[in-house]
C-alpha cells in the first residue's frame, strides 16, 4: 500500500536554531526535501535566491496569494512569508518527506490543512540564551533583535499546540532527537 508523504513543521522564535538545525539535518537525510518559502523581505548578506527563499516584492506576493499559490503564509516582522502550495502537495502526493522551517501563525495553518503533519517546537535554553543567540548572529539591528524577542514570549506560549517540543541546547543533542522524531513518524502505520 502507498502511503502519502509525511510533513514535517519545525518552528521556534527567531533564534531559536531553525535554521541551523533544517541544515544539519538535511546534511543527514537525503531522502528529505526542504520547502524553500516565498518572502516579500530584501536578502540578508550571505542569502542566495532559490536557496534560502525566493525574494518578492509585494505586489508579486499578492498576486500569489490571489492565485493561491500559497498553503499558508503570514506576516512577520513586517515582511510576508508564504509556503509553496505546488512543492508541497506533489511532494506529499508522490510519497515524499518534506520539513517546512515557518514561524507559529504557519505551523497551526498546516496543521489544520495537512491533519497528518508532524509538528516540531524548538525551545531555546531561557530567554536569555535566546537574546545572546539573535545578538551573536548580527543579522539584525538592536531595534529588529528586540522585536523578534517580543514576539518570542507570545511564541513560547504556542508550543501547546505541537506534538513535539525540543530543547536546543548542544546542537549535536538537538540533531539527535529530531532525527529520532523524524524516524519514529516513519514508522508511523
Ligand atoms: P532561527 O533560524 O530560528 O532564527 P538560527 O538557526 O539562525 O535561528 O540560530 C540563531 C543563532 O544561534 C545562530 O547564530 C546559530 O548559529 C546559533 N545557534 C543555533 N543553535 C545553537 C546551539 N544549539 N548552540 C549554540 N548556538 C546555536
Ligand atoms: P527570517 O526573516 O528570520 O528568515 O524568518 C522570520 C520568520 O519567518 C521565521 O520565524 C521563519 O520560520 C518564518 N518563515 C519563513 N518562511 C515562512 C513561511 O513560508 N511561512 C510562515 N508562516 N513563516 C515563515
Amino acid at each position: 500500500m502507498k502511503r502519502k508523504g509525511i510533513l514535517f513543521v519545525i518552528s521556534s522564535p527567531s533564534g531559536g536554531g531553525k535554521t541551523t538545525v533544517c541544515q544539519e539535518i538535511l546534511k543527514e537525510s537525503s531522502d528529505l526535501a526542504y520547502s524553500i518559502s516565498v518572502t516579500s523581505r530584501r536578502p540578508r548578506p550571505g542569502e542566495k535566491e532559490g536557496r534560502d527563499y525566493f525574494f518578492v516584492s509585494e505586489e508579486e506576493f499578492d498576486k500569489r496569494i490571489q492565485r493561491d499559490e500559497f498553503a499558508e503564509w503570514a506576516q512577520i516582522h513586517g515582511h510576508r512569508y508564504g509556503t509553496p502550495r505546488k512543492f508541497l502537495e506533489e511532494t506529499l502526493n508522490a510519497g515524499g518527506a518534506i520539513i517546512l522551517d515557518v514561524d507559529v501563525q504557519g505551523a497551526l495553518k498546516i496543521k489544520e490543512r495537512y491533519e497528518s503533519a508532524c509538528l516540531i517546537f524548538l525551545l531555546p535554553p531561557s530567554f536569555e540564551v535566546l537574546a545572546s543567540r539573535l545578538k551573536g548572529r548580527k543579522t539584525d539591528d538592536e531595534t529588529d533583535v528586540e522585536l523578534r524577542l517580543r514576539r518570542a514570549r507570545k511564541e513560547l506560549a504556542s508550543r501547546k499546540h505541537y506534538h513535539h517540543a525540543i530543547v536546543n541546547r548542544e546542537l549535536s543533542q538537538t540533531i539527535e532527537e529530531i532525527k529520532a522524531v523524524i524516524a519514529a513518524e516513519r514508522r508511523r502505520v
